[in-house]
């Protein structure tokens, strides 16, 4: 008899964790409370429009390669991907622009015209950045932490005190330039962590660098054909995969889970229980009470980060200006921080990302005309924000300036429209104070010090996705499936 798994959510980190598994000799059953898979990595139809709705940019896309080789199959058989050039359109709050690529000698002279001398600047914080990311990548990212011990080693000790760990990015860039806008450019990346870069370990550098020399990546029919790519790999290694499911509790019996209750009474049974629903609303939700209450109290002290406020927005016309990624900055970058993570409230100019994938991938927007996603980082549910109150003048904030940035008469362009707000990632994906990306990444929440993998008051219950380790977005989660199929074989 074959062991059995349950995994509660089929977001990338539960069903990377079910291809694992189902390949390693488990049975796995998975399941989803929403009809489509992907959780907020899924791409979705409005009108004549096509919009990823969650992630847009695809970095580190080894992950999922060799994710696709541990099962012996190739990702190029499932999935095309596109690069997209260049990375990104920054448009800081004078008016000007730098266009992010990986071309070395467009940087130079753009970065030159800037600040005379700081294309160098920017070779020796690629060097910098790049050493930080093989090191940490290796040493503390992809790889399992069950004791303090394995955390501080000697080595690891050493890397922080050379890297500066402690140090916050912001000072760190600093260092090296002296424009603010280019300070901006190469730390605003920390915002995909629901961190401010004065709050964020200058480690994080590893961010830039991986866009810049590994590339911004787009899934040709977007960035959803991840998730669905990965519930056909799934299935055709013999895993259930069961949506519009909800599991309304986990069972157990003294120090084992059981299995899990769904909404509809039906009980599921497993050996193992691997946990993809948001780690925090799990342990508040799902697990059995008593068992839980000491780790709730931990997890009521948690940052949870930040949220996004986005707009779909299907256009009847295209701006030529537009490129695949672009992000609009705020005027006063500090003040537009400090209001999402100090103050929790709305910015008044907030910093604005638009993503209009069409431009890489025709199969996203009809011709001449263009689906743009919006996102505006704010904080995440905190009692300061009322969305049903305030979404309409945010949404009008948002347009003005976009509006006054060249997208002119945007308003009369819109032919199809619709908001999302963190109280709708709340309902729709269940996750913590409706996070986005998962609870905060300051220093204090990585490494071993982020709530593991494996559950401390149950012997068979393991963690995966964005608020456990190593952390959130598309890779790190997919690594994370890796660290927690790690631990089930170990245990079994
Ligand atoms: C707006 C936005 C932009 C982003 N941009 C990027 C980006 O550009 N690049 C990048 O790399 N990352 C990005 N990210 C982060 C990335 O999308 C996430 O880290 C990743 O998709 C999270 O995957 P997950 O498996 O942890 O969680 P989820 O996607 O949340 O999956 C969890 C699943 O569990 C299900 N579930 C919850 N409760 C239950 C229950 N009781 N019963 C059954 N099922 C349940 C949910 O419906 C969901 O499908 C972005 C995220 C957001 C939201």
């Amino acid at each position: 008899m074959k062991k059995t798994a349950v995994v509660v959510g089929a977001g990338l980190g539960g069903l990377s964790t079910a291809i694992r598994l189902q390949h390693a000799g488990w049975q796995v059953t998975v399941l989803e409370k929403n009809h489509q898979v992907g959780g907020r990595c899924r791409t979705v139809q409005q009108d004549e429009f096509v919009f990823d709705a969650g992630p847009t940019l695809l970095l580190m896309p080894d992950v999922l390669h060799s994710l696709f080789r541990s099962v012996g199959r190739e990702l190029d058989d499932y999935l095309e991907l596109l690069r997209c050039r260049p990375n990104y359109r920054l448009t800081f709050g004078d008016g000007s622009r730098l266009d992010v690529s990986s071309d070395m000698d467009s940087m130079s002279d753009q970065l030159d015209a800037i600040e005379p001398g700081s294309g160098d600047s920017l070779r020796r914080y690629l060097a910098d950045a790049g050493y930080k990311y093989r090191v940490a990548r290796k040493r503390f990212v992809e790889r399992n932490f069950r004791h303090w011990s394995e955390f501080l080693t000697l080595q690891n000790l050493y890397f922080m005190q050379k890297t500066h760990t402690l140090r916050n990015l912001d000072s760190h860039v600093r260092s090296y330039f002296r424009d603010p806008r280019l300070a901006l450019a190469f730390t605003f990346q920390t915002m995909y962590l629901g961190l401010a870069p004065h709050d964020a370990p200058s480690v994080y550098s590893l961010l830039p660098y991986t866009e810049m020399v590994e590339g911004i990546w787009h899934p040709r029919g977007g960035m959803g054909r991840i998730s669905e790519v990965l519930l056909d790999l799934a299935t055709e290694l013999g895993a259930a995969v069961e949506t519009s499911v909800e599991v309304s509790r986990v069972t157990s019996q003294g120090r084992r889970v059981t299995g899990v209750e769904t909404l509809d009474g039906r009980l599921v049974a497993g050996d193992v229980l691997v946990m993809n629903a948001d780690l925090p609303y799990a342990y508040r939700h799902l697990l059995p009470g008593d068992r839980s209450r000491r780790s709730v109290r931990r997890l009521n002290k948690l940052d949870y980060g930040s949220s996004a406020f986005l707009l779909y927005l299907g256009l009847d016309r295209r701006y030529p200006d537009l490129v695949h990624h672009n992000a609009f900055l705020s005027t006063d970058p500090t003040e537009n921080f400090d209001a999402i993570f100090r103050r929790k409230e709305l910015p008044v100019d907030p910093s604005i990302y638009v993503c209009a994938a069409g431009r890489t991938d025709p199969s996203m927007a009809p011709v001449e005309k263009d689906a743009l996603y919006v996102l505006v980082p704010v904080s995440a549910l905190n009692g300061n924000i009322r969305w049903e109150r305030d979404a309409g003048a945010f949404r009008d904030r948002i347009l003005d300036k976009l509006e006054s940035s060249g997208l002119s008469d945007l308003r009369e362009h819109i032919v199809s429209e619709r908001v999302f707000t963190p109280e709708d990632f709340a309902t729709t994906y269940n996750t913590a104070r409706g996070n986005a990306f998962g609870i905060s990444h300051g220093f204090w929440q990585i490494g071993y010090m982020r709530p593991g993998n494996k559950a401390s008051e149950l012997d068979n219950l393991y963690f995966v996705g964005a608020s456990t380790v190593p952390g959130g977005g598309v890779p790190m989660v997919v690594i994370g499936s890796k660290l927690v199929a790690e631990r089930v074989r170990e245990d079994a």
